[in-house]
């Protein structure tokens, strides 16, 4: 029992780990690449969430 818990741990963090996420700026970042906030920008660049830095989550599509 405890073996599947610990196995499934290590495979959520693994797809966390592989998680991409979308920025256009330094400030935030975003789940989804359809966030009515990207709707303007031009400049979408999709990151692994391991590179977020410092951003913080948009809360639109969150
Ligand atoms: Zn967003």
């Amino acid at each position: 029992m405890k073996k599947i818990l610990v196995l499934g741990l290590l495979i959520s963090n693994l797809l966390w780990a592989n998680q991409m996420v979308y920025v256009v700026n330094s400030k935030k970042y975003h789940i989804s690449k359809e966030c009515r906030t990207l709707k303007k920008a031009n400049n979408i660049k999709a990151i692994s969430i391991e590179n977020k830095g410092s951003r913080t989550a948009c809360k639109v599509c969150l």
